[in-house]
């Protein structure tokens, strides 16, 4: 992309109403406008990040067998009447008419859409275990909406919904969709640990939230550092085995983390001084099994071996996709501006081209950005450098690859790496293996 052809509003001014950093850099950046309180658009730059953090999500939700669905934003007031949660789910829920007086909602979530599709179509127990996702929109009337896309009231959630036919195999989907979102977070390039959250009426332990540590995190984290220093995209998983599987979910689970609303001071006094860490996190992920809730409220049942009809277990697994983008920011930005991770950046590299005009510059920025237009951003404005500089910082693009007169009439470049500040010489294609 051309800069100077791009709808790249950057802004100058911090807005007022922006408290924390993401939220600052998200707007000065020209990555989302906001349209009403708590809804926002996605500006150029910004739906690539989206897309970029969706497609991960995607890839790891298929890699462990879940099919991915679309279903609607709008649902029938009937559905969550069966389920008994229309009444419950009380003012967050945004209730509409049409224009025949037919009560629609703005789904919040799908729990009852889901259950109700795979009632009217899954028949026997030899057709589990199901596992299904969506990306898609979701409205919460949150009391006070904030920290921009982090507490949106429209927002974009990953949601998977898991049914078995046993407890048992409920507890492997649920290890499987652990698995699925540690790589997930590992792959966005943010540390996210799993700790474990509260299961309510339902019991037991199968409810797990991943948190982002950042200071502006909304709960308090209590964590054995041995969880940051797995490396889960090594780890060989075998989803379809049950041993591998509770193998693998003991790594995680047998240390201690826990939010503070989990919080238990015997079991913290049990890990060793200088592997506690303490602090803030925000809630990027949250996976929670819940048995027969939805199945039974709502009646649909398969039918057993034996013939016997039962209600399969299910477990429900959220991603909270715009909420991402903010909380990467949060947990890796400096003063100059964003700091994206390689995999979610919405250009791999920015290409400064110091002095337009001038026949070796441009010449060498035109060689490289053909190589790949589509990934990188040529900054070819007629601007002083010193903006070219402030506005690749502040974009956080991974590489920015500088070129000015002096190096290109030897056909060198300078490239800087954002994340650390690291300069190299080189020559073109030197500087091209180099980002990969
Ligand atoms: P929170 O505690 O932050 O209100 P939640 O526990 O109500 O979140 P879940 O129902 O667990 O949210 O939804 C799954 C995921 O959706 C959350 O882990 C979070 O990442 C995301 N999410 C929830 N509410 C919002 C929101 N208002 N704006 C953006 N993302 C959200
Ligand atoms: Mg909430
Ligand atoms: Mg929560
Ligand atoms: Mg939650």
């Amino acid at each position: 992309m051309r800069l100077s052809k791009a709808f790249q509003p950057t802004l100058k001014e911090v807005p007022a109403e922006a408290q924390i950093a993401s939220h600052r850099l998200m707007l000065r950046a020209g990555l989302i406008r906001q349209t009403a309180s708590g809804i926002y658009a996605w500006l150029p730059a910004g739906l690539r990040v989206l897309r970029n953090i969706e497609q991960i999500v995607r890839e790891e939700q298929d890699a462990i067998g879940a099919q991915e669905v679309l279903m609607p934003t709008l649902q029938s007031a009937d559905l969550w009447r069966r389920s008994g949660r229309y009444d419950a789910y009380g003012t967050e829920m945004l209730r509409i008419q049409d224009r025949h007086g037919r009560d629609l909602l703005y789904g919040p979530t799908n729990e009852e859409m889901i259950t109700d599709i795979f009632g009217s179509s899954v028949k026997s127990y030899k057709e589990l275990p199901k596992a299904l996702y969506h990306i898609q929109w979701k409205f919460r009337d949150e009391v006070r909406p904030r920290f921009g896309v982090m507490r949106g009231r429209e927002f974009l959630m990953k949601d998977a919904y898991s049914f078995d036919a046993t407890y048992e195999g409920a507890v492997a989907s649920y290890r499987r969709m652990m698995l699925s979102y540690l790589r997930i977070f590992q792959r966005l390039g943010v540390r996210a640990v799993p700790m474990l959250a509260d299961t309510g009426p339902i019991g037991g332990d199968l409810s797990h939230e991943f948190l982002v540590l950042a200071p502006t995190g909304e709960s308090g984290v209590f964590f054995d550092s041995a969880l940051e220093e797995q490396d889960w995209l090594a780890r060989p998983v075998d989803c379809d085995d049950e041993n591998s599987l509770a193998e693998f979910f003991s790594a995680v689970t047998d240390h201690y983390a826990a939010t503070d609303e989990k919080h238990d001071e015997a079991a913290w006094a049990q890990v060793p001084d200088e592997r506690k860490r303490e602090g803030r996190g925000i809630e990027v992920g949250h996976i929670f099994y819940f048995g027969t809730k939805y199945t039974a409220s709502m009646g649909v049942e398969v039918s057993g071996p034996d013939g016997v009809p039962f209600n399969p277990h299910m477990g429900s697994y959220g991603v909270g996709v715009s909420r991402l983008a903010g909380a990467i920011i949060e947990a890796s930005h400096d003063d100059a501006g964003i700091i994206w991770p390689d995999a979610v950046a919405p250009y791999r590299a920015a290409i400064l081209n110091l002095r337009p005009g001038d026949e070796a510059c441009d010449e060498i920025c035109e060689k490289i950005y053909a190589t790949e237009p589509d990934n990188l951003l040529y900054d070819d404005r007629s601007d002083r450098a010193g903006v070219k500089f402030n506005d690749a910082d502040l974009m956080g693009h991974p590489w920015q690859i500088i070129v000015g007169p002096r190096g290109a009439k030897e056909g060198r470049v300078e490239l800087k790496r954002r994340a650390s500040g690291e300069r190299f010489e080189l020559t073109v294609e030197e500087a091209l293996a180099k980002i990969g």
